[in-house]
């Protein structure tokens, strides 16, 4: 029997594992998928946004403000890629430039620190590369980039290493509550709590309509994307985002923490979970960034995907206790400022916790973790580990640097991969140019090693997507 169960590992379930992993609790965190992050955590642009976007006085804006405020020095302490290069709200007409002074009023109102309001010469000073006919934009120095599915990863390290039991493969099918006790019934197992934390992004109403009433729907709203290579990631400095409008909120041309490009996303209500991308929305991002960019060379594009926005019908974060179950904790509709949001979100689920009951903080726990980035090491710092452990002296991934060594690593960390794009996620292997043409049979046949198992049962991601069917010659592999 566990104090408390997280449904979910999205930045928002990891988060909250974290923070709460610092005191006196027993915690399992379930998550349907192989690995943490894999649902919008690893589908989304990136952005920790600054703040001026949402409605003062809403949950987003007094999350995404505190999150914003949070992410720099949480990713310092968890090594994770963060870039504070700030954004820009590019207005092209008068009526753009009205919008981008509510906004910038609206930043005021939300407590957003170092917001500007720039005419076209600031603008084009600090992104030189922008199409024709610019008015003026809004500058928010603290908006920054980070690396989303990382972010998530290092938080549920961590939280394990404290000792959060985290079940993967663990779909929720079913609650029950008896005499205070909750019973949560997978397509695995039978676990028990005293108090439920809701984090399951597009599923957090049926999660939560398992056991409570109804009281919010989550609508699933699309989003497709390109991702370009480096060559067009020097072309964009700043995260640059168009004027809202009644139109919609535009697309973004944004710079990634690894240095590619990224363009999108749309936003197109669906009927489910459906992640494919389709010709007609990437031809409107297409056309819809020229407005931004009329430079960009989607020849050097190098993937395509979707991530869907767990949109609530009460326009706002769902951040309460059910009304209709007492000690079940709804953190849903978290869409969109979510991964900006999802740090100060998980934060604060103790202070809600301890109007209960009184949870005291750990004497010992761990805050940080480290990591290994064989490219960002000096010549000597690399020469020396090489010493050590010849195995970070072999290249696997030529695109991105990356090194056996560091693969090997991730097999020693609290939260083992279990599937090729599981390594890449850690490690960046297969995230260049290539897409992993050239490092993909190599990591492979290193989880096939590490795992133990047979070749046809090596997964390139979730459940079931296995990859290699039958032998097509006899030898080793
Ligand atoms: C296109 C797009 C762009 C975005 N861009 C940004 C951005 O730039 N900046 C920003 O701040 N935000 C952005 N967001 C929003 C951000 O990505 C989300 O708000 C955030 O990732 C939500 O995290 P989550 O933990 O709530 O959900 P998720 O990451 O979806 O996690 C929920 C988890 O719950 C699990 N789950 C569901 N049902 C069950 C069950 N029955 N049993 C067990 N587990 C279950 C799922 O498998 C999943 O892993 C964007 C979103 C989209 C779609």
């Amino acid at each position: 029997m566990y104090d408390v169960i997280i449904i979910g590992a999205g930045i928002v379930g990891c988060s909250t594992a974290y923070w709460l992993s610092q005191y006196e609790m027993s915690i399992a965190v379930l998550e349907t998928h192989n690995d943490v992050a894999n649902g919008t955590t690893k589908a989304n642009t990136g952005c920790m946004h600054a703040g001026y976007d949402p409605q003062p006085g809403s949950l987003m804006a007094k999350y995404n403000v505190e999150g914003s405020a949070m992410g720099k020095q949480l990713c310092e302490k968890l090594a994770v890629p963060y870039e504070n290069c700030g954004s820009l709200v590019v207005a092209h007409t008068k009526e753009d430039m009205k919008t981008i002074e509510e906004l910038y009023q609206r930043g005021k109102q939300n407590g957003v620190k170092e917001l500007y309001l720039l005419d076209e010469k600031q603008t084009r000073e600090l992104q030189p590369r922008l199409s024709g006919n610019v008015k003026g934009s809004l500058y928010a120095k603290t908006g920054a980039i980070v690396d989303p599915w990382q972010f998530a990863i290092a938080l549920a390290e961590v939280a394990v290493e404290n000792g959060v039991a985290l079940k993967l493969n663990n779909e929720v099918k079913a609650i029950t509550k008896k005499e205070g006790i909750f019973t949560i019934t997978t397509n695995k197992d039978k676990y028990q709590c005293r108090y439920i934390i809701n984090a399951a992004g597009v599923y957090s109403d049926v999660v939560h309509e398992m056991i409570g009433e109804k009281e919010f729907t989550i609508i699933p709203v699309r989003g497709q994307y390109f991702l370009l290579d480096k060559n067009e990631g020097e072309k964009v400095q700043l995260m640059l985002f168009q004027s809202p409008s009644q139109k919609g909120k535009g697309v973004a041309v944004c710079p990634t923490v690894h240095g590619n490009m990224i363009v999108g996303p749309d936003a197109e209500t669906v009927e489910s979970e459906d992640l494919a991308t389709t010709a007609e929305a990437l031809k409107y991002i297409k056309e819809q960034s020229k407005l931004t960019m009329d430079c960009i060379n989607y020849r050097d594009n190098i993937r395509n995907f979707a991530g869907i926005r767990a949109r609530s019908d009460r326009g706002d974060f769902i951040i309460e206790e059910s009304k209709s179950v007492k000690n079940f904790y709804n953190l849903a509709g978290i869409a969109s400022p979510g991964l900006t949001a999802g740090c100060a979100i998980g934060y604060h689920v103790i202070d809600w916790l301890n109007t209960k009951e009184n949870f005291v903080k750990k004497q010992n726990y761990q805050e940080t973790r480290r990591k290994i980035r064989f490219k960002e090491l000096s010549f000597a710092e690399k020469n020396e580990l090489i010493a050590k452990n010849p195995a970070y002296g072999r290249i696997v991934c030529r695109c991105e640097h990356v090194t056996e060594g560091e693969i090997l690593d991730c097999f020693s960390s609290p939260i083992p991969p279990q599937s090729i794009d599981a390594v890449k996620r850690r490690t960046n292997a297969g995230m260049g140019r290539c897409q992993s043409g050239f490092c993909g049979e190599r990591v492979a046949m290193i989880l096939k090693e590490k795992l133990n198992i047979e070749f046809n049962e090596i997964l390139l991601d979730k459940e079931g997507s296995k990859i290699l069917m039958n032998k097509a010659k006899e030898g080793d592999y």
